[in-house]
């Protein structure tokens, strides 16, 4: 079976499947390519390109192999006894967590630098906010001896220092983005800028299901054996290929993506995506982009955006620097309309609980963001018969600062 695998379809169903976009990169009304003309010769030759190459037997076999020997896949899918009886229920976790670099991202980067080197780029660029996807991205760079530039915003800079000790020890050059609010915005500007500087050597890696089309459906792909993976486990685990929720934390929505790909088009499968509520919805400090946003263009391509009336985007907030984004992936965008998938939110202070808990019943400190898809158990009604996955997309090193300020606070 492949990671990539898109021939698949559930038997019967003649409806159009939500897992591919039509031509245009659009899944419903959301997606698309919105770039300035001097992108399009970029963008373009990836559009006519990643399928054919992520389709061919030597790209699989090495990006199979190094998903195997250098992520660490499969990741386990850990039934956890003791959170299922909190909850009366059954608890798998998708133990992203495992992965090399402690989280999802690097199942994405692996397959875009094999991508890239088929493209004959040997220059990578890339854009970071907390740093994790520069990590990812810098991570594999090193391994296949390409150069790796990441633009950051300088204030990001100065309040991620490990990440950014990280990306330079492996070899990365960090640039600082010093105009605007100099954070991930503007440090995705100064990226395209590069890129369309140099069209012919350099590919671009974008870390989430988000950007013109192709990247949102080449990531989704990319994290799509995220689902495969719980469809084979779960099989041989409780005889049934198919769990009754699938639960994920959406920023950009690449976790969420992958642990839902491959149950898309089953409609008896619910899939619950959970997004940062921050402060709280109405607080003014919220990252919850299908309650609070609008139809709108971010990052080259049509979705929802938190933005103000006259079309300005709001800054976000959330205590998890991998969810504090102002959209969310054209996919979701769709599922969210659709009625396929389910939102819910969670806020800082119900991440912050849901993390402690799981650390004290399963002896797993997760991610924060992860720690908003565990929240969301507080807000189903669940029973015995419920067999629940919930992707765990991240681990809880890189948040430690955090838990040791919630502990003084007297969590
Ligand atoms: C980056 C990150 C996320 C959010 O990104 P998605 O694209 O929405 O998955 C979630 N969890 C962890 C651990 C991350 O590092």
């Amino acid at each position: 079976m492949s990671a990539i695998n898109d021939s698949k379809t559930s038997a019967g169903t003649q409806k159009p499947s939500f897992r591919t976009p039509d031509a245009q990169g659009y899944y419903g009304k959301f997606g698309g390519a919105y770039i300035p003309e001097m992108l399009h010769r970029n963008v373009e030759e990836l559009r006519t390109r990643y399928l054919e190459i992520m389709h061919s037997p030597a790209f699989k076999k090495e990006y199979q192999n190094l998903l195997r020997d250098y992520v660490g896949r499969p990741t386990p899918l850990y039934l956890a006894r003791r959170l299922s009886a909190q909850y009366h229920t059954e608890i798998f976790l998708k133990r992203e967590d495992l992965c090399h670099t402690g989280a999802h991202k690097v199942n994405n980067t692996v397959g875009q630098i094999l991508l890239a080197e088929r493209l004959g780029k040997r220059r990578i660029i890339a854009e970071t906010g907390a740093g994790q996807h520069g990590v990812a991205t810098a991570t594999v760079c090193a391994l296949k001896g390409l150069e790796c530039i990441v633009f950051m915003g300088e204030k990001d800079i100065a309040r991620q220092a490990p990440n950014v000790a990280r990306m330079k020890m492996l070899g990365a050059k960090v640039i600082p983005a010093t105009s605007g609010s100099k954070t991930l915005k503007d440090a995705t500007n100064e990226a395209i800028r590069d890129w369309i500087n140099n069209p012919n050597d350099t590919h671009y890696i974008i870390g989430s299901v988000v950007g013109p089309h192709p990247y949102p459906d080449m990531v989704a792909r990319f994290q799509s054996v995220i689902s495969e993976e719980i469809r084979t486990q779960l099989k041989r685990e409780t005889g049934e290929e198919l769990p009754t929720h699938v639960i994920a934390c959406v920023g950009g929505g690449s976790n969420a993506a992958g642990a839902f790909y491959h149950f898309l088009d089953e409609e008896s499968v619910e899939l619950i995506a959970v997004e940062a509520a921050g402060h709280g919805l109405t607080s003014g400090m919220s990252a919850a982009t299908t309650q609070l946003g609008r139809p709108g263009v971010l990052h080259g391509s049509k979705s929802l955006v938190m933005q103000t009336a006259d079309g300005q985007v709001v800054e976000p907030h959330s205590i998890s620097a991998g969810l504090d984004y102002p959209g969310i992936g054209p996919l979701h965008a769709h599922l969210y309309e659709s009625g396929r998938a389910t939102f819910l939110n969670a806020t800082d202070e119900e991440a912050l609980r849901a993390a402690f808990g799981l650390a004290k019943l399963e002896g797993i400190i997760p991610a924060l963001e992860s720690a908003h898809a565990l929240a969301a158990l507080d807000q189903l009604s669940l029973n015995e018969k419920d067999r629940v996955v919930i992707c765990l997309s991240g681990r809880g090193d890189k948040d430690l600062a955090t838990y040791m300020h919630a502990m003084e606070g007297g969590l």
